[in-house]
């Protein structure tokens, strides 16, 4: 038997997960089930051959995260019976001020992440509710949390804190940052790939429908576009991004805007969704001539320009810059929008390079290197999941 680990990346509908080999976490099979209770859809891809499309009839589908992990369950048992998950890797959102690394999950340490649910009400408890399935589905596996705020808990207090009174800052209301994961994995891409020398200060653009930008010094975040919460910083699909709080004040006070209204207004209304009308997708904005969607993406560029800018002023200088994400690995216009005319911040793009997809898309001489690197968020959590199983001494390294 191989011993294997699943990763969990739990939504409210939905269940994204990968299998990779213990030993070399080199992945197996990937796929997500999604449209739980309501029309549940399965799909999985073997490297890039998809080997499961799977609708249900009415009433058939998996219902809930126990239901799609039964599912899950069957599929490896079906495709790779010789196979057994010894570890399931789990991506939760919030680590709060204390989860400076992955952990694994035992009754206490699952105590404490419900109680982290208030601060991200919105995923939290999902990813939780896929913890409880896993730990019902797979019994004998060793089960760990790997958080995405985990990767800026070395932030310095300066840009960890809000300019309001110390008591809040002691009660959790804290910048956390996320896509932690995510920056994670492109800081050892960029080991790898033998670029660490020369990117002691870098900055990572995870632009995807969530979108947030990381100021990354020598391998260690100092500073995020995220906040308390993953609305804060650079727009996003259908979330607002950095927004003056006095909005809110009057959305409340002058029009009556009760909590769950402005919860949707900034969570599934606004961003290039809510500035088109039309959709939350580049793709659909880009072939678009309504003037509404030509504006939408303006403010997404003008943003991560000024964002961009930001993280610069951080680190206090740039070595390079990495864009990763839906949008940043794959919409060559706006990276060509993006990193035109930036030569003041040491920035030469060659848009040869940029439109040819090829990772270096900055000229030779730049002074300032630009990469495209793919994120690969499941890899991270897969890595993290074998290092604590070493510490447990749980699987087999062979
Ligand atoms: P998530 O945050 O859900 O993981 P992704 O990182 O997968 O999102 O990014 C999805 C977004 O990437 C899409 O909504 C779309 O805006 C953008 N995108 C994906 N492919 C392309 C493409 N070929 N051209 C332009 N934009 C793209």
């Amino acid at each position: 038997m191989t011993d294997l680990i699943l990763t969990i990346n739990a939504g409210s509908s939905s269940i994204k997960f990968s299998l990779f080999t213990m030993a070399a976490a080199t992945e197996v099979i990937r796929g997500q089930i999604d449209g739980l209770g309501v029309h549940p859809r399965l799909v999985a891809r073997e490297g890039s051959e998809k080997v499961v499309d799977q609708t249900y009839p009415d009433g058939t589908g998996p219902a809930d995260h126990a239901a799609a992990l039964k599912s899950i369950l069957a599929l490896l048992q079906e495709r790779h019976p010789d196979q057994q998950v010894t570890a399931v890797g789990h991506r939760i959102v919030h680590g709060g001020p204390d989860f400076k690394d992955s952990v694994r999950l035992d009754d206490t340490v699952l105590d404490r992440l419900k109680a982290l649910n208030p601060l991200a009400p919105l995923h939290q408890p999902h990813n939780l509710s896929g913890v409880a399935a896993a730990r019902a589905a797979f019994p004998h596996a060793l089960q760990v949390a790997c958080f995405d705020t985990s990767f800026h808990r070395k932030h310095p207090w300066v840009n960890d804190t809000f300019a309001l009174p110390n008591q809040f800052y002691e009660a959790g209301v804290r910048r956390y940052g996320f896509h932690g994961l995510s920056y994670e994995y492109i800081v050892s891409r960029i080991a790898e790939l033998g670029l660490a020398d020369d990117s002691h200060k870098l900055v990572v653009a995870h632009l995807g429908n969530g979108a947030s930008m990381c100021a990354i010094r020598d391998g260690v975040s100092i500073a995020s576009t995220m906040g308390f919460t993953a609305l804060d910083g650079l727009p996003m699909g259908t979330r607002c991004g950095q927004i003056d709080p006095g909005v809110l004040l009057y959305l409340i006070g002058e029009k009556g805007m009760t909590t769950e209204e402005l919860t949707k207004l900034l969570y599934n209304e606004s961003g290039l969704k809510g500035l088109s009308g039309i959709s939350n997708d580049v793709r659909d904005l880009e072939e678009s001539d309504d003037p509404n969607a030509a504006r939408a993406l303006d403010y997404f560029v003008f943003r991560v320009r000024r964002e961009l800018g930001a993280m610069a002023a951080s680190l206090r200088g740039l070595d390079a810059v990495v864009l990763t994400g839906g949008i940043g690995e794959n919409a060559a216009n706006l990276r060509h929008r993006i990193l035109h005319d930036e030569e003041w911040l040491g920035i030469s793009i060659d848009d040869e390079r940029n439109y040819a997809k090829e990772m270096r898309v900055s000229t030779d001489t730049s002074p300032v290197q630009v990469y495209v690197i793919p994120t690969n968020e499941e890899m991270m959590i897969a890595r993290h999941t074998a290092r604590i199983a070493a510490q447990e001494s749980v699987g087999t390294a062979s």
